[in-house]
């Protein structure tokens, strides 16, 4: 019987089998996908998941981005009980609403986007931020739902709104109903420009498929954070359809920007500040 709750892992492992060595120090390094340098995790999370040696910005979760924008990490989060129907009872590798249920317990969110309101320096605001680790951050009717009730709040409100992808696009199990988010966001955010509020759209890696085509890029404002993966098909989809061999770095935040795809690329230690800025600029 355990009369105790093991102490957090360690460095000391002078104890230990092999096994456990390995499962105490896993996590303390990390190595960087930019530079190959394998880092102390503690001083990348300390420098907000970019590498310090060369810039590289890790991947975070939606509720990170909301800490890191809203002021002093505050928010109110909306709809948060919705969850999808499964109105095709699909079934791949296995059942949707098994692969729901899963996704839930290792999320801890019912499904890929967290809808909130705060302040952001000051200024009342929706932000919108799509978890990638649930179904690759893909787009069904429950994140179609929430993001069109925060536009429609946006407009109640008198808000800006911000909307951070990082989604593979449309969720295939919905199939249809999952594409026709796409025009029943793009219909919304068409009410939200004619109420004359500002919309940023932040890309964040990856933004591809139906979120690209839809919501992320109509941005008053479209901005990416450095080095993302941005677009709609894959780069081995379009080099089989057209038959050529694309440029290095095709799809990445830096050639979107030199090829008028966006209007600027922020890092994220800038981000709130550059939000702010611009709202500014764009709402008062
Ligand atoms: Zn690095």
């Amino acid at each position: 019987m355990a009369w105790f709750t093991r102490q957090k892992p360690s460095l000391d492992v002078g104890s230990v089998s092999e096994d456990e060595k390995t499962v105490r120090t896993e996590g303390l390094w990390q190595k960087c996908d930019g530079c190959g340098q394998i880092i102390w995790r503690k001083t990348v999370e300390e420098n907000i998941f970019v590498c310090p040696k060369c810039d590289h910005h890790f991947r975070i979760g939606a509720a990170d981005r909301l800490q890191l924008l809203f002021d002093d990490g505050a928010y109110e989060v909306y709809d948060a009980e919705m969850r999808s129907s499964d109105p095709l009872k699909f079934v791949d590798s296995k059942p949707y609403v098994q692969r729901l249920r899963e996704m839930e317990e290792a999320t801890n969110l019912p499904d890929a986007v967290i809808c909130a309101s705060g302040l952001l320096e000051g200024r009342r605001l929706q932000i919108c931020a799509l978890e990638l680790k649930f179904i690759g951050g893909s787009m069904g009717a429950v994140v179609g739902e929430k993001i069109t009730r925060a536009i429609e709040r946006a407009i109640k409100e008198r808000t800006p709104l911000v909307i951070i992808s990082a989604s593979g696009g449309a969720r295939m199990q919905e199939g249809a109903i999952s594409l026709m988010q796409l025009a029943k966001l793009s219909a919304a955010l068409m009410m939200l420009d004619e109420a004359g509020l500002p919309y940023i759209s932040v890309l964040t890696d990856p933004t591809t498929g139906g979120v690209t085509a839809s919501f992320a890029m109509l941005g008053d404002l479209n901005i990416a954070e450095p080095g993302a993966l941005i677009g709609f098909a894959g780069p081995r989809v379009i080099e089989q359809t057209i038959r050529q061999k694309l440029p290095d770095g095709f799809q990445r935040s830096e050639f979107l920007l030199e090829h008028g795809f966006l209007d600027a690329i922020v890092k994220r230690a800038d981000m709130k500040a550059y939000i702010a800025n611009a709202l500014a600029f764009l709402a008062d």
